[in-house]
């Protein structure tokens, strides 16, 4: 039997899960998974190290390393190319309204200073 994939913790869904360039896009669409989307958020915003990262998402290093990259590469495209950039799928568990959430503030986020607070 195969092993169940562990599923990756994710707070809350994104504001916005689909972006599209005002001037000069391109007509490819990138789809960015909803667990790359969360690593994104906690390193690159809130400032988390990778080993943050995972015990946030209760999975190993390792798997953040991977799903990271994978993120960042695809950010790069959108931003390079002028790529449409939807968020949506992936493997996860949504913290906001599940039995037990990670406690860490988890809801849609605001744009106003929240993250930095956040830890
Ligand atoms: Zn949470």
């Amino acid at each position: 039997m195969p092993r169940p994939r562990k599923c990756r913790k994710v707070c809350a869904m994104p504001r916005s899960n689909r972006f599209v360039p005002l001037y000069g896009g391109c007509s490819e669409e990138i789809v960015m998974t909803v667990d790359e989307y969360e690593t994104i958020r906690l390193i690159d915003l809130a400032g988390y190290t990778q080993e943050e990262c995972a015990a946030q998402m209760e999975v190993a290093r390792t798997t953040v390393q991977g799903v990271y990259n994978e993120a960042r590469h695809k950010v790069a495209e959108a931003l390079v190319y002028g790529k449409m950039l939807t968020i949506a799928g992936g493997d996860y568990d949504l913290c906001e309204g599940s039995a037990n959430p990670c406690g860490k503030k988890c809801h849609t986020f605001c744009c106003k200073k929240e993250q930095a607070k956040e830890r």
